[in-house]
């Protein structure tokens, strides 16, 4: 038996009838090249066209309609346009079926006696504004198989060249002509312990569905099986790894306490949660793969201290990685500060660094020196390790999955701990991060910062700027967040654009110096002024999102967003972020211009709550999963049916799955399933060892 779907389902298009070049072309456009690919286009939604009695229609709504001409169609000429008029006789009821400019249906209406007839129900005129007719032939079964008629019909997304129609024609084309190729990859024992229908049913369902339960189950097979094909690569990836073995870094008591006194502050209970969470898995042997949620501003940068003190205090090296130099120069001074006291050295390694500095850092490390290196991309580039244990990587979402893995490309068994401050609900991130143990970090350690929110429509921006005034007086700085770099003139006239509010704030609050920062510029020039505003030469600035990963700065009490409505939620969560980091109050006015209502209840939520947890599922709620997760992280997986909120106990049975799968070995059910390789050199820029496997 060959557990390889038939090659007919890799036939281009054109095999089915009907489909030339033109319209091979057209479906290209949609990605469509295969006959699978047909078979993958599910649709989008479903219209229910059932034939059904007359009480069950409803006035204005599409409905089908089986019956016998009960007379001769009459055209009216008297109006603007002709109008054609039959009667039906249908199941014992009399109707009137219509069409407005098409007299050719008259001609047609005489070549059959029994027809079917989509199209809106006009309740008050008995009539029926058809749309799509097709005759019935007397000989055939009434439940016969219309496509389009007297059945829950698929509707699909399609371009400006192809009738959603035509995609049903060629569907069922595809389906008859490929179904017997279709591989189900799940066992049946298995497919029976979980109650799923087979997997070409389920297709087959899935476009033409029986009733609508049978489009619950089918719906729910094919959610199961891309759930299972999503967690494959990651559960993979998950027992390779915990097969190997790492060096263990288990610190004595006094170690641990040595690390503690040497922080400004004591942990609060999360962050001890965590930290044990963390020292837990540095002491097994097993390497640690931990992503550390955490809000902004919850005090990750302990988390990641903890671990790089454990491998340099166990005569090890550790390595800091953070997506901007000046982050990087920020967690270089912070860890220096908190370790100096213990000996521990802290190597700095960004682009900006001197030659000579490098070389003289290189050698240090070369010879074995126990420390910690904290760097950009740099520190990816061929640093000469000599004993690397832990490696931290700070907003991960900043980094490429490759990226992310080269930090542990000299010696798979080092400890690598990732953190983010994209805050997901927790169950989202265990199916969706299926390659690593999540910890969350709760909420902001300093109860004493106090932000609030103010929302304010963009006519009262004044009193905004009034508050900012007064707190620069006080010795305080600002930032003043645009949507838009361009200047295109539609943003000019709304004040989007951050050239123009650069200009008019600096008449606005003549007398202070203001910045300006977009990302058009270029990354010296950046860098320059986040430093400038960082060290206070600059009081107020003007800036894209760009200052969401940006420098702490503690002096940064007020934020002005304009045009809030333009933004994510979980971007402007991360914005407000940058202020109040120091316990002095904080404030951050949101400025709307016209809101939907969707963007009216999405600025509500963001003012209601300062918790990015709460946030990101107020959001989710709002707007779905897809679009949230398109603007919260890119490269993240696209479904073609699974719902991250709805289906997520088939998400977390599909992981469970995978795993024993991996670890059972029972790789002849991968290649039914697609392109595992494929999935691994995309998601980890390598196979694994999968080939040794076979
Ligand atoms: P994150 O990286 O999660 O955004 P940071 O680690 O930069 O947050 O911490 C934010 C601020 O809170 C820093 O100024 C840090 O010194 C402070 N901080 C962290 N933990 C505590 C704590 N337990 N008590 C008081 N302040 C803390
Ligand atoms: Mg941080």
């Amino acid at each position: 038996m060959t557990m390889t779907e038939g090659p007919i389902l890799d036939r281009p298009v054109t095999f089915l009838p009907g489909i030339g070049p033109r319209r091979a072309a057209a479906l290209e456009q949609l990605g469509i090249r295969s006959i699978r690919d047909l078979l993958h286009h599910y649709p989008f939604r479903y219209e229910d066209l059932q034939i059904r009695g007359i009480r069950e229609w409803e006035d204005g709504r599409r409905i089908a309609v089986e019956g016998i001409l009960a007379g001769a169609p009459r055209v009216r000429l008297g109006g603007r346009v002709p109008v054609i008029t039959v009667q039906v006789e249908c199941r014992g009821t009399r109707l009137y079926a219509v069409w407005f400019r098409q007299p050719h249906v008259v001609d047609r209406l005489k070549q059959h006696r029994r027809w079917r007839f989509v199209g809106r129900w006009q309740a008050a005129r008995r009539s029926v504004v058809v749309d799509h007719m097709e005759p019935v032939p007397e000989d055939r079964d009434r439940a016969g198989a219309s496509l389009h008629a007297g059945r829950i019909a698929p509707v699909y997304r399609v371009t400006a060249n192809l009738k959603p129609r035509w995609l049903r024609t060629w569907i069922a084309a595809a389906l008859k002509s490929g179904e017997q190729a279709i591989v189900d990859p799940l066992p049946w024992q298995w497919r029976a312990k979980l109650g799923l229908m087979g997997r070409a049913e389920a297709l087959r369902e899935i476009h033409f569905p029986g009733d609508w339960e049978r489009l619950r189950r089918a719906r729910e097979r094919l959610v199961y099986d891309e759930c299972l094909e999503f967690q494959l690569p990651l559960q993979y990836i998950r027992w390779s790894q915990r097969r190997r073995r790492a060096r263990s870094l288990r610190l004595t008591r006094a170690q641990w306490e040595t690390f503690l006194a040497a922080l400004p502050f004591a942990p609060t209970e999360g962050q001890r949660r965590v930290l044990r969470e963390v020292a837990g898995e540095l002491a097994g042997d097993s390497p640690m793969r931990r992503l550390v949620l955490g809000d902004v501003g919850s005090g990750k940068t302990v988390i990641a201290a903890a671990a790089l003190y454990a491998a340099a205090a166990s005569g090890g090296q550790g390595v800091f990685l953070a997506p901007t130099e000046i982050l990087a120069e920020q967690h270089a001074r912070t860890l220096s500060r908190w370790f100096s006291a213990c000996g521990i050295p802290v190597w700095l390694l960004t682009g900006r660094t001197a030659e000579k500095r490098r070389a003289a850092c290189f050698a240090d490390i070369a010879a074995g020196t126990p420390g910690i290196l904290v760097g950009t991309h740099a520190v990816l580039g061929d640093v000469p390790y000599a004993g690397l244990r832990v490696a931290v990587c700070d907003e991960q979402h900043r980094f490429g999955v490759v990226q992310r893995m080269a930090l542990t490309r000299p010696d798979e068994s080092i400890h690598l701990l990732s953190m983010s401050a994209t805050p997901i609900p927790r169950t989202l991130a265990m199916a969706l991060y299926g390659d690593v143990d999540v910890s969350i970090l709760p909420g902001r350690p300093d109860a004493a910062a106090r932000r609030t929110t103010r929302w304010l429509p963009l006519d009262r921006e004044e009193d905004a700027v009034l508050e900012v005034r007064a707190r620069l007086a006080r010795g305080q700085r600002a930032y003043v967040v645009a949507p838009a770099i361009g200047r295109e003139a539609e943003h000019r006239r709304s004040q989007a654009d951050v050239t123009s509010l650069f200009a008019s704030f600096r008449d606005k609050l003549a007398g202070f110096s203001v910045g300006l920062l977009h990302g058009r510029m270029s990354g010296a020039d950046k860098e320059r002024m986040m430093r400038a505003f960082a060290e206070g030469e600059i009081q107020v600035l003007v800036a894209t999102t760009i200052v969401e990963v940006g420098v702490d700065v503690p002096e940064a009490t007020a934020m002005l967003i304009y045009h809030a409505e333009r933004f994510g939620l979980s971007q402007l969560h991360q914005l407000r972020g940058r202020i109040g980091r120091r316990g002095d109050d904080a404030v951050c006015f949101v400025l709307t211009g016209r809101l939907t209502d969707l963007g009216r209840r999405r600025i509500e939520a963001f003012c209601a709550t300062d918790d990015g947890f709460l946030l990101a599922k107020k959001d989710l709620e709002l707007r779905g999963p897809g679009e949230w997760i398109g603007q919260a992280q890119s490269g993240w997986p696209a479904f073609a049916l699974v719902d991250l909120v709805k289906d997520e106990p088939w998400m977390r049975r599909a992981k469970r799955h995978a795993y024993r799968l991996v670890q059972s070995r029972d790789f002849w059910l991968l290649p039914a399933f697609g392109p595992l390789r494929a999935h691994l050199r995309r998601r980890v820029g390598c196979e694994g060892d999968l080939s040794v496997q076979g």
